[in-house]
Protein backbone atom coordinates (compact mmCIF):
# COMPACT_ATOMS: atom_id res chain seq x y z
CA UNK A 1 0.00 0.00 0.00
CA UNK A 2 1.24 3.54 -0.47
CA UNK A 3 1.52 6.24 1.97
CA UNK A 4 -1.92 8.20 0.15
CA UNK A 5 -3.51 4.67 0.49
CA UNK A 6 -2.54 4.14 4.53
CA UNK A 7 -3.66 7.66 5.39
CA UNK A 8 -7.35 7.25 3.71
CA UNK A 9 -7.43 4.00 5.76
CA UNK A 10 -6.22 5.54 8.79
CA UNK A 11 -8.50 8.21 9.12
CA UNK A 12 -11.57 5.28 9.00
CA UNK A 13 -10.03 4.30 12.36
CA UNK A 14 -8.69 8.08 14.53
CA UNK A 15 -8.26 11.38 13.17
CA UNK A 16 -6.14 12.83 10.31
CA UNK A 17 -3.75 13.78 12.85
CA UNK A 18 -3.26 10.57 14.63
CA UNK A 19 -3.31 8.72 11.39
CA UNK A 20 -0.36 10.75 10.09
CA UNK A 21 1.65 10.91 13.54
CA UNK A 22 1.74 7.34 13.59
CA UNK A 23 2.70 6.40 9.72
CA UNK A 24 4.76 9.28 10.16
CA UNK A 25 6.66 7.80 13.28
CA UNK A 26 6.60 4.19 11.14
CA UNK A 27 8.49 5.55 8.53
CA UNK A 28 10.69 7.65 10.69
CA UNK A 29 9.70 10.94 8.88
CA UNK A 30 8.40 13.89 10.04
CA UNK A 31 4.52 14.29 9.60
CA UNK A 32 5.25 17.12 6.99
CA UNK A 33 7.30 15.22 4.77
CA UNK A 34 4.67 12.57 4.25
CA UNK A 35 2.84 14.59 1.77
CA UNK A 36 6.43 14.90 -0.18
CA UNK A 37 6.18 10.90 -0.17
CA UNK A 38 2.18 10.15 -0.77
CA UNK A 39 3.40 7.18 -3.56
CA UNK A 40 5.79 5.59 -1.79
CA UNK A 41 5.29 1.69 -1.09
CA UNK A 42 5.30 0.79 2.46
CA UNK A 43 6.97 -2.35 3.15
CA UNK A 44 4.29 -4.82 4.13
CA UNK A 45 5.61 -5.28 8.21
CA UNK A 46 5.30 -1.55 8.78
CA UNK A 47 1.83 -1.65 7.20
CA UNK A 48 0.80 -4.35 9.29
CA UNK A 49 2.03 -2.51 12.60
CA UNK A 50 0.14 0.22 11.45
CA UNK A 51 -2.51 -1.42 10.87
CA UNK A 52 -2.53 -2.90 14.44
CA UNK A 53 -1.57 0.50 15.70
CA UNK A 54 -5.40 1.60 14.27
CA UNK A 55 -7.18 -0.49 15.63
CA UNK A 56 -5.55 -0.12 19.71
CA UNK A 57 -6.49 3.55 18.75
CA UNK A 58 -9.83 2.92 17.67
CA UNK A 59 -10.09 0.83 21.05
CA UNK A 60 -9.28 4.10 22.93
CA UNK A 61 -5.71 3.24 23.81
CA UNK A 62 -3.91 6.56 24.27
CA UNK A 63 -1.56 7.10 21.44
CA UNK A 64 1.72 7.27 23.35
CA UNK A 65 1.39 3.46 24.89
CA UNK A 66 0.61 2.45 21.39
CA UNK A 67 3.16 4.49 20.08
CA UNK A 68 5.73 3.22 22.69
CA UNK A 69 7.48 6.87 23.75
CA UNK A 70 7.03 10.28 24.69
CA UNK A 71 9.19 13.85 23.95
CA UNK A 72 9.58 14.88 27.61
CA UNK A 73 11.44 18.14 27.78
CA UNK A 74 13.54 17.14 24.62
CA UNK A 75 14.53 13.90 25.12
CA UNK A 76 12.94 10.59 24.19
CA UNK A 77 11.18 8.11 26.53
CA UNK A 78 9.81 4.64 25.90
CA UNK A 79 6.48 4.26 27.68
CA UNK A 80 4.17 1.39 28.39
CA UNK A 81 1.08 0.61 30.42
CA UNK A 82 3.37 0.06 33.47
CA UNK A 83 3.77 3.94 33.56
CA UNK A 84 1.89 6.98 33.76
CA UNK A 85 2.16 8.88 30.79
CA UNK A 86 4.51 12.18 31.45
CA UNK A 87 1.88 15.18 31.45
CA UNK A 88 2.93 18.80 30.26
CA UNK A 89 2.69 19.85 33.82
CA UNK A 90 5.74 17.52 35.14
CA UNK A 91 7.95 19.47 33.03
CA UNK A 92 6.69 22.76 34.40
CA UNK A 93 8.00 20.44 37.46
CA UNK A 94 11.45 20.08 36.11
CA UNK A 95 12.10 22.95 34.87
CA UNK A 96 11.13 24.73 38.36
CA UNK A 97 13.63 22.22 39.73
CA UNK A 98 16.73 23.39 37.39
CA UNK A 99 15.80 27.11 37.62
CA UNK A 100 16.55 26.78 41.46
CA UNK A 101 19.53 24.88 41.12
CA UNK A 102 21.19 26.98 38.35
CA UNK A 103 19.80 30.49 41.00
CA UNK A 104 21.88 28.59 43.82
CA UNK A 105 24.66 27.21 41.15
CA UNK A 106 24.43 23.67 43.01
CA UNK A 107 26.16 21.34 39.59
CA UNK A 108 26.59 18.58 41.58
CA UNK A 109 23.47 17.78 43.67
CA UNK A 110 21.90 14.84 45.05
CA UNK A 111 18.78 14.20 43.79
CA UNK A 112 15.54 11.82 45.01
CA UNK A 113 12.69 10.91 42.83
CA UNK A 114 10.03 9.29 44.60
CA UNK A 115 7.44 7.36 42.49
CA UNK A 116 9.95 7.82 39.55
CA UNK A 117 7.48 5.68 37.33
CA UNK A 118 9.30 5.87 33.33
CA UNK A 119 12.23 8.02 35.11
CA UNK A 120 11.21 11.56 33.48
CA UNK A 121 11.90 13.93 36.20
CA UNK A 122 14.84 12.16 37.48
CA UNK A 123 16.56 11.19 34.46
CA UNK A 124 15.79 14.49 32.91
CA UNK A 125 17.38 16.53 35.56
CA UNK A 126 20.55 13.90 35.26
CA UNK A 127 20.77 15.00 32.10
CA UNK A 128 20.19 18.94 32.59
CA UNK A 129 23.57 18.08 35.56
CA UNK A 130 25.82 14.96 34.50
CA UNK A 131 27.55 16.00 37.62
CA UNK A 132 24.65 15.19 40.26
CA UNK A 133 23.96 12.02 41.93
CA UNK A 134 20.16 10.83 40.98
CA UNK A 135 18.53 8.11 42.73
CA UNK A 136 14.91 6.89 41.02
CA UNK A 137 12.72 5.01 43.33
CA UNK A 138 9.77 3.14 42.69
CA UNK A 139 7.73 0.64 44.64
CA UNK A 140 6.52 -1.14 41.05
CA UNK A 141 8.95 -3.48 39.41
CA UNK A 142 7.91 -3.22 35.94
CA UNK A 143 8.21 0.90 36.23
CA UNK A 144 11.52 0.30 37.57
CA UNK A 145 12.17 -1.49 34.31
CA UNK A 146 10.89 1.29 32.10
CA UNK A 147 13.16 4.07 33.93
CA UNK A 148 16.16 1.31 33.46
CA UNK A 149 15.26 1.05 29.77
CA UNK A 150 15.18 4.76 29.51
CA UNK A 151 18.39 5.62 31.64
CA UNK A 152 20.20 2.73 28.97
CA UNK A 153 18.84 4.33 26.25
CA UNK A 154 19.52 7.84 27.05
CA UNK A 155 22.76 7.26 28.48
CA UNK A 156 22.60 8.32 31.86
CA UNK A 157 24.32 6.99 35.10
CA UNK A 158 21.83 6.82 38.05
CA UNK A 159 20.81 4.65 41.05
CA UNK A 160 17.64 2.60 41.44
CA UNK A 161 15.85 1.31 44.07
CA UNK A 162 12.78 -0.30 44.65
CA UNK A 163 11.23 0.84 47.59
CA UNK A 164 7.61 1.88 49.13
CA UNK A 165 8.86 5.53 49.55
CA UNK A 166 11.72 5.62 51.94
CA UNK A 167 11.13 2.64 53.07
CA UNK A 168 14.23 1.02 51.41
CA UNK A 169 16.13 4.08 51.06
CA UNK A 170 19.58 4.40 53.09
CA UNK A 171 19.60 7.18 54.87
CA UNK A 172 21.36 9.94 53.21
CA UNK A 173 21.05 13.65 52.95
CA UNK A 174 19.54 14.79 49.54
CA UNK A 175 19.71 18.60 47.98
CA UNK A 176 16.07 17.81 46.35
CA UNK A 177 13.63 15.42 47.01
CA UNK A 178 10.84 15.43 43.77
CA UNK A 179 7.75 13.26 43.74
CA UNK A 180 4.81 13.10 41.29
CA UNK A 181 3.06 10.83 43.37
CA UNK A 182 -0.70 9.11 42.54
CA UNK A 183 -2.98 12.48 43.86
CA UNK A 184 -6.08 12.19 42.51
CA UNK A 185 -8.95 11.35 44.90
CA UNK A 186 -10.85 8.52 45.39
CA UNK A 187 -14.02 9.87 44.21
CA UNK A 188 -12.94 12.56 41.88
CA UNK A 189 -14.15 12.24 38.10
CA UNK A 190 -11.22 11.78 35.48
CA UNK A 191 -11.13 10.92 32.12
CA UNK A 192 -12.40 7.73 30.80
CA UNK A 193 -9.20 7.12 28.64
CA UNK A 194 -7.00 7.61 31.63
CA UNK A 195 -9.15 5.53 33.96
CA UNK A 196 -9.54 2.58 31.62
CA UNK A 197 -5.60 2.51 30.62
CA UNK A 198 -2.90 4.15 33.04
CA UNK A 199 -1.78 2.57 36.40
CA UNK A 200 -4.28 2.80 38.90
CA UNK A 201 -1.49 2.54 41.24
CA UNK A 202 0.55 5.83 40.13
CA UNK A 203 -3.30 7.81 39.73
CA UNK A 204 -4.91 7.64 43.29
CA UNK A 205 -3.93 9.00 46.64
CA UNK A 206 -6.42 8.03 49.26
CA UNK A 207 -9.53 9.81 49.82
CA UNK A 208 -8.11 13.29 49.81
CA UNK A 209 -5.38 12.54 47.61
CA UNK A 210 -2.95 13.19 50.10
CA UNK A 211 -2.46 9.82 51.39
CA UNK A 212 1.43 9.74 49.28
CA UNK A 213 2.62 12.71 50.87
CA UNK A 214 1.58 11.44 54.35
CA UNK A 215 3.75 8.50 53.92
CA UNK A 216 6.65 10.63 52.04
CA UNK A 217 6.27 13.34 55.15
CA UNK A 218 6.46 10.68 57.70
CA UNK A 219 10.34 10.25 57.02
CA UNK A 220 11.63 13.12 55.01
CA UNK A 221 13.18 15.07 57.22
CA UNK A 222 16.51 12.59 57.86
CA UNK A 223 16.55 12.75 54.27
CA UNK A 224 17.35 16.82 53.75
CA UNK A 225 20.24 18.35 53.79
CA UNK A 226 20.11 21.97 55.66
CA UNK A 227 19.51 23.61 52.74
CA UNK A 228 17.12 21.59 50.69
CA UNK A 229 14.63 21.84 47.97
CA UNK A 230 11.52 19.42 48.22
CA UNK A 231 8.97 19.50 44.94
CA UNK A 232 6.02 17.77 44.43
CA UNK A 233 3.33 18.27 42.02
CA UNK A 234 -0.10 18.17 43.37
CA UNK A 235 -3.68 18.00 42.44
CA UNK A 236 -5.30 21.41 41.93
CA UNK A 237 -7.33 21.06 45.02
CA UNK A 238 -4.99 19.65 47.28
CA UNK A 239 -2.22 23.10 47.77
CA UNK A 240 -3.64 24.38 50.87
CA UNK A 241 -4.11 21.19 52.80
CA UNK A 242 -0.76 19.94 51.97
CA UNK A 243 0.78 23.39 52.96
CA UNK A 244 -0.73 22.59 56.53
CA UNK A 245 0.52 18.99 56.42
CA UNK A 246 4.13 20.08 55.83
CA UNK A 247 4.18 23.07 58.43
CA UNK A 248 3.18 20.59 61.00
CA UNK A 249 6.01 18.35 59.67
CA UNK A 250 8.82 20.53 58.59
CA UNK A 251 8.79 23.29 61.30
CA UNK A 252 11.10 26.45 59.67
CA UNK A 253 10.13 25.87 56.60
CA UNK A 254 8.80 27.87 53.44
CA UNK A 255 6.03 26.21 51.08
CA UNK A 256 5.11 27.94 47.91
CA UNK A 257 2.11 26.63 45.70
CA UNK A 258 3.07 27.32 41.90
CA UNK A 259 0.33 27.17 39.19
CA UNK A 260 0.92 25.37 36.09
CA UNK A 261 -0.16 26.94 32.27
CA UNK A 262 -3.53 25.94 32.60
CA UNK A 263 -3.50 28.78 35.64
CA UNK A 264 -4.69 25.32 38.29
CA UNK A 265 -2.40 25.08 41.27
CA UNK A 266 -0.26 22.04 40.11
CA UNK A 267 3.52 22.55 41.92
CA UNK A 268 4.25 22.67 45.73
CA UNK A 269 7.97 23.43 46.79
CA UNK A 270 9.17 23.43 50.24
CA UNK A 271 12.94 25.18 50.75
CA UNK A 272 13.98 26.04 53.98
CA UNK A 273 12.84 29.19 55.49
CA UNK A 274 15.69 32.38 55.58
CA UNK A 275 13.61 34.75 57.51
N1 LIG B 1 -1.87 14.61 36.37
C1 LIG B 1 -2.38 13.29 36.25
C2 LIG B 1 -3.82 13.33 35.76
O1 LIG B 1 -4.47 14.31 35.92
C3 LIG B 1 -2.29 12.55 37.56
C4 LIG B 1 -0.90 12.35 37.96
C5 LIG B 1 -0.74 11.88 39.36
O2 LIG B 1 -1.67 11.40 40.03
N2 LIG B 1 0.42 12.02 39.82
O3 LIG B 1 -4.31 12.39 35.19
Amino acid sequence: MTVEELIVLGKKYTSSTHAKMLLAILLEVNPLELLTILDKIVEEDKVNLYKKSLKALSENRPIQYVIGHVNFYGLKFKVNENVLIPRFETEELVENIKNYLEKKNIINPKILDLGCGSGVIGLTLKHFFPNSLVTLVDISKDALKVAESNAKTLGLDVNFIKSDWFSNVPLSKYDVIVSNPPYIMTDEEIEEIVKNNEPAIALYGGSDGLDCYRSILKYINKYLKDDYLIAFEIGYLEGEKLKELIKETIPNSRVTIKKDLSAKDRMLFVEKNID
